[in-house]
This record gives structure tokens, C-alpha cells and sequence, in this order.
């Protein structure tokens, strides 16, 4: 592993932070558990100005919308974003779907879905959970029955977060309910203004608005499947290895701890001493340190990986499951630190570090998106330690 970042990856570390300093002011960062629809629209209106820079899509090549270099400049942009509280928009497109279309879209689906997403003009979410479905993916349930030139689909979709800022769905129906499981599933997107999709409110512990997503005899062209028939389920896996460094969800959490620690050195909420001087809190403190250290390295490790060519696999879970762990031994630790101060929420003028102590105690409660950590687990004992299925 190559800790060193190159002097052109350094200046564009450089420019970006220059950037985010004079367009991204205090009160429009997000602050944990309390995205605004503001703050939402501040984060769309930044991601264009990105583009515009050629740098929201960096890692993407020119050819198709982005700025032609590769996963560490991605990795940079994205650590900043989430160190800078930049609210979050486009992720699933950029991340997800673009390297999808790129590796299995037709020439007609590139140019129609790429540069949009290069430019920030489109929202995204995914469609794979399902009222019976979660982990156990391959069963899912939501049918697409081919009739001509057109896929009728009826089934739903569940735990859809972005849905309601959302242009597209990204997801996968069964074509096929006679195959085995996993090989009669194919990926679509789907534009959400398409008659017979309905999305119903279902709010999340850290405050996002995601929806159960119904489709009642929803029908979408031909051109909306990408890849081939039934092969969905390969596709899908495959580029859900693309973007998996969690550089933006670490950054986003150590800018709460770095604000802690700078808090419990200056604060002393009970009159007294500095929270910091308590050699309690100093050992905490510095756990807490070594555990961040250790998450930054495992996901710089999974973006080199990228950049090198290799697709990471176990060790994007070993990322990924460190720092859902992570964040939330900070989180109670903070918890405990601050006592009943830290459950008071953004606004109230005594909330700690703007009420993100609050908000990211619930938001580490979630443990579920993107693979809940026993299956993260079983992926790095199977595929880390090649243990049985
Ligand atoms: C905040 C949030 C955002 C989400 N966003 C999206 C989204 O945008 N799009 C989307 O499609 N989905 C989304 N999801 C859904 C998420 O992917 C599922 O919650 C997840 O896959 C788990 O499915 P489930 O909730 O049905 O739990 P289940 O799969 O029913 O699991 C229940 C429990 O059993 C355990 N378990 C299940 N199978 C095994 C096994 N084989 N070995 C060991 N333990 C097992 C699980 O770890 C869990 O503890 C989101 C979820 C959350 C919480």
C-alpha cells in the first residue's frame, strides 16, 4: 500500500478545500439527523458547481462526463465532502449506477443517463429491499413480466431512501419466477413519474424520509434494462464493488470527533475543569483516535485497491462493518461523556458542536443499510477467510 498521494492529487485536495471554504458556510453544513430540504438543495446546488469545475465526477473518464482520473481523486472529493458536511445528493448515481451503465449500458443508455449525473442534475435512489426481502436479496419478490416491447412490473420496494427527491429508481425484478433465484432477476431503471409508481412516507430513526415504493402495473420500455435478461443480480453485485471505500461516511463522523475533542478541551459544561482534563475522558478520547486512524486507513486501503485495478471485496465489508462499529462506540462514548447535554438536538442553544453529538447517536443505530453487520461478517469470513457458505 501506497500511502503517499501525488503532487497533482495534493493541489486538487488543495483547490477543492479552497472551494468548500468560500461556497460552504456554517449554517448550510448538515448537521447529523437533521437534513433540511434547504440544506438538501444547498447540497444539489454545491454538486453542480463540482461539475462545473470537472470535479464531481473526477474519477469517471472524460468520455463519458467526468474528469478522466481515477477512485484516489474520487476517494479525495469524497472524504472532503463528508469532512466539510456537504448534505449529501447523488451518491447512488454517481457511485452505483454510472459505473453500472458504463461496464452494461447499451451506447443509446450511456448517452442518455452519464452525463446528466456528471453534470449533478439527476437524483437517484435504489430499489432492491423489499417488504420480505432484505438480506436474502436473491428471493426477491417485485415481478417484471416482458408483454411486446415493454416490462409491466407490480410488486414494491421498501426502505427507498432519496425516493422523494428522486428522478430514477435503480432496480431489480424478477424476470424469470420459473429460474433459480438469483438467475431470473434483471436491473432496470425506472423513471418515478411513470403511471402505476407510488411512494409512501416512511421516516427513518436518523431523520431522512425514505418510502415504500409500490408498483401497480407499471410499464416501462425495453431500453429501461440494463445489462442482459436475468443476469441482473451479477450485474448488480458487480458494480456494487465500485464505489465502497466509505471515505465520505468516515470523513463525515471524524469531523464530529475532531469537533469533540476541540470541545472537550475548551468546555467544561459543569463549571469545573475542561472535560479533557478527566483522565477518563482523555483515554476515551484517544481510543476513539485510534479507532478513527484505523477506519480512515481500511477505506484508503479499499480505494487504492480500486485504483490498482483490484476489486475489493472483503475488504470493502471490512470497511464498511468497522466503521458502522465505530461510529457508534464514538457515539455512546460522547453520550457518556456529555450526559443529558448530548441529547439536546440542533437549535437549542446549549447543544453541543450544533446538536451533531444528538444526531449522530441516532444515526449509529443504523446498522441495516448497505448490508447489516452480521452479513458483512459472514462476507469477510467467507470471502476473507474462505470459510464455508
Ligand atoms: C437507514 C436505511 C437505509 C436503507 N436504504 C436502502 C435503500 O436505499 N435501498 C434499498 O434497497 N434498501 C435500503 N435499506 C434496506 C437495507 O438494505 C436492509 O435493511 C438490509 O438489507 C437488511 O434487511 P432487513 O431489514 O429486511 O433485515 P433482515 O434481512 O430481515 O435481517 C434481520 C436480522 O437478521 C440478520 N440476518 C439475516 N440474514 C442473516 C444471515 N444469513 N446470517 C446472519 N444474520 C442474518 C440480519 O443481520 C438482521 O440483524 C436501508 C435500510 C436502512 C436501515
Amino acid at each position: 500500500m501506497d500511502f503517499d498521494f501525488t503532487v497533482e492529487q495534493n493541489r486538487f485536495r488543495e483547490e477543492l478545500r479552497e472551494f468548500l471554504k468560500a461556497e460552504v458556510p456554517v449554517e448550510k453544513q448538515e448537521v447529523f439527523g437533521h437534513l433540511t430540504e434547504e440544506q438538501y438543495q444547498f447540497g444539489r446546488h454545491i454538486n453542480r458547481k463540482l461539475a462545473e469545475q470537472g470535479w464531481l465526477a473526477i474519477g469517471w473518464p472524460k468520455e463519458h462526463g467526468g474528469g478522466g482520473k481515477g477512485p484516489i481523486e474520487q476517494g479525495i472529493l469524497n472524504e472532503d465532502l463528508g469532512y466539510w458536511r456537504v448534505p449529501k445528493s447523488g451518491s447512488i448515481g454517481l457511485g452505483i449506477v454510472g459505473p453500472a451503465i458504463m461496464v452494461f449500458g447499451t451506447e443509446d443508455q450511456k448517452d442518455r443517463y452519464l452525463s446528466p449525473i456528471a453534470k449533478g442534475e439527476v437524483e437517484y435512489c435504489q430499489g432492491f429491499s423489499e417488504p420480505n426481502v432484505g438480506s436474502d436479496l436473491g428471493s426477491l419478490e417485485l415481478q417484471a413480466e416482458r408483454d411486446g416491447d415493454e416490462y409491466i412490473l407490480n410488486g414494491s420496494k421498501m426502505f427507498t431512501s432519496y425516493a422523494f427527491h428522486a428522478d430514477y429508481m435503480y432496480l431489480l425484478a424478477r424476470t424469470d419466477p420459473q429460474a433459480q433465484k438469483h438467475r431470473g432477476i434483471s436491473l432496470f431503471i425506472a423513471d418515478l413519474k411513470t403511471p402505476g409508481i407510488d411512494l409512501s412516507p416512511l421516516p427513518y430513526i436518523n431523520g431522512e424520509m425514505a418510502a415504500q415504493t409500490t408498483f401497480d402495473n407499471v410499464r416501462l420500455p425495453l431500453s429501461c434494462l440494463i445489462g442482459e435478461e436475468n443476469r441482473g443480480w451479477y450485474h448488480a453485485m458487480t458494480t456494487l464493488d465500485y464505489e465502497r471505500s466509505g471515505l465520505w461516511r468516515y470523513a463525515n463522523v471524524r469531523r464530529v470527533f475532531d469537533d469533540f475533542s476541540t470541545f472537550c478541551q475548551d468546555s467544561a459544561p459543569d463549571g469545573g475543569q475542561p472535560l479533557a482534563d478527566h483522565p477518563l475522558v482523555r483515554h476515551q478520547l484517544a481510543r476513539r483516535r485510534l479507532g478513527m486512524e484505523t477506519w480512515k486507513l481500511l477505506c484508503w486501503n479499499v480505494a487504492w485497491m480500486q485504483s490498482s485495478g483490484a476489486v475489493p471485496n472483503a475488504e470493502a465489508s471490512i470497511a464498511f462493518l468497522y466503521g458502522s462499529e465505530e461510529r457508534l462506540r464514538f457515539a455512546e462514548m460522547a453520550m457518556e461523556v456529555l450526559g443529558p447535554y448530548a441529547t439536546l438536538k440542533t437549535g437549542s442553544p446549549m447543544a453541543p458542536i450544533l446538536g451533531n453529538i444528538e444526531g449522530i447517536h441516532r444515526e449509529a443505530m443504523h446498522l441495516h443499510g448497505a448490508g447489516t453487520t452480521e452479513i458483512h461478517r459472514n462476507i469477510i469470513a467467507q470471502r476473507g477467510l474462505g470459510m464455508p457458505r
